[in-house]
């Protein structure tokens, strides 16, 4: 199943730029996130967000199986 997935532009304390699934309760506003476009896993859609931020990972709340550290 394809997902739309999106980057938060402002990183966490730790310097990690969340990436989120369309349906996450933690999605940033409008302004605050950036599209990556959809997948059917969340690897690849940090595989995109790192193309906009180096520093990317995958939201503890939608995308568990993403999130390092
Ligand atoms: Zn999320």
């Amino acid at each position: 199943m394809m997902v739309t997935y999106y980057v938060n532009k402002q990183a966490q304390n730790n310097g990690d730029h969340e990436v989120h699934k369309s349906d996450c309760s933690w999605l940033p506003s409008v302004e605050n996130r950036q599209y990556l476009g959809s997948f059917t896993n969340c690897h690849d859609a940090v595989k995109e967000a790192k193309k906009y931020y180096s520093q990317s990972n995958g939201c503890k709340h939608c995308s568990l199986e993403c999130h390092t550290g």
